[in-house]
């Protein structure tokens, strides 16, 4: 398995920055940036995201780019439900006036 990916961001190639200037003479081209894998993303799942995209704007530009068939891939039909439970708990503030706290507990946690 390779070590690096080509950010996946559709428009990655035409950000005009220092980094992705390749080439030389009158030969010189904007490119893709290359990303090496991290492997603490491998291990942090919310972040493994950025072993395919080089930042936010390459990542939101490809959801932007292929949200259809994102959302073809897991179409969300019906609401999901969580089960809690909702406790009213009377407390006072920092006055020492009299209010009513609520406190949601998810029923899955315990
Ligand atoms: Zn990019």
């Amino acid at each position: 398995m390779s070590d690096y990916n080509w950010c996946h961001g559709p428009e990655c190639h035409q950000q005009q920055t220092q980094s992705r200037i390749r080439g030389s003479g009158n030969n010189k081209v904007l490119r893709t940036i290359k990303i090496k894998h991290n492997s603490n993303y491998r291990s942090h799942e919310r972040y493994q995201m950025f072993n395919y995209f080089c930042g936010q704007n390459c990542l939101f530009d490809f959801i932007r780019t292929h949200l259809a068939s994102m959302i073809a891939i897991a179409p969300r039909r019906e609401a999901l439900e969580t089960p809690i439970k909702v406790e009213k708990e009377k407390d006072t503030d920092w006055r020492g006036d009299p209010y009513t706290r609520t406190r949601i507990t998810s029923k899955n946690s315990s």
